[in-house]
């Protein structure tokens, strides 16, 4: 997820990038814990998706890890989920500037990669609400 140093994207859209891959990510309690003193956004509420996981909601639209340069504060101890942005098939992990294998976009694909993150956003909403969940994470 978010490092602009390590971003390869960001070497040829770092304006158009507005650190996409970093919105709210649920986190390991322990993790989240260790590392609160360098949350940069406040976290309005700590929401528990599940005994050991913790949703710092920042009622925004970015981790509250995000640092003021967009870089991620705690990029050592980040979740999988945000190692996995970018690098997997799911649509809801899809970078619109970069495919997984590292080739640039064109304005075509980052329109259907936002149509298919709303889609399967819309999906696994509908599947959280079926399972009496509260989160689709
Ligand atoms: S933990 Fe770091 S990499 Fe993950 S969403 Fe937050 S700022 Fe981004
Ligand atoms: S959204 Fe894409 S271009 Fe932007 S920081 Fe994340 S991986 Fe890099």
């Amino acid at each position: 997820m978010n490092n602009k140093s390590k971003c390869t994207c960001a070497n040829f859209v770092p304006v158009q990038c507005k650190a996409y891959c970093c919105g709210p990510v649920p986190i390991n309690k322990d993790i989240y814990f260790k590392n609160k003193h360098k949350c940069f956004r406040e976290v309005k509420n700590e929401l528990w998706i599940s005994s050991d996981m913790i949703l710092p909601d920042t009622q925004q639209q970015y981790c509250t890890f995000l640092g003021p340069d967009d870089r991620c504060l705690i990029y050592n101890d980040r979740p999988d989920l945000c190692k996995k942005f970018g690098k997997s098939d799911s649509p809801l992990l899809q970078c619109p500037f970069m495919d997984k294998h590292g080739k640039k976009r064109t304005a075509q694909e980052r329109e259907l990669v936002g149509v298919e993150f709303e889609q399967a956003l819309n999906a696994a909403r509908l599947q959280s609400k079926l399972d009496g969940v509260n989160s689709f994470f």
